[in-house]
């Protein structure tokens, strides 16, 4: 396995992918926030850039599980727009 790109794991599909081709949702300062910037540090979740993970992601709210916290619709939706 080449291990000189860091990969993450989409909550949808479990699928591994770059951090490139994933959308993250990043905790800061207790607000969960849709994250396009790839160097801000925190709690994290990912999603495929496939509106079908995120869509799977929102009905069932696997950010809020992962971030311990809720994190609202709009943060999903604001990930459909991103597409
Ligand atoms: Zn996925």
């Amino acid at each position: 396995m080449d291990v000189r790109v860091p990969q993450r794991q989409c909550v949808a599909c479990k699928a591994r992918k770059e951090k490139s081709d994933l959308f993250r949702i990043i905790k800061q300062n207790d607000t969960p926030l849709f994250c396009t910037n790839g160097h801000a540090q925190g709690r994290s979740v990912y999603f495929c850039k496939d509106k079908s993970c995120i869509m799977a992601g929102k009905k069932k709210n696997l950010a809020s599980k992962s971030l311990k916290m809720h994190v609202e619709a709009a943060v999903y939706d604001q990930m459909i727009e991103a597409l």
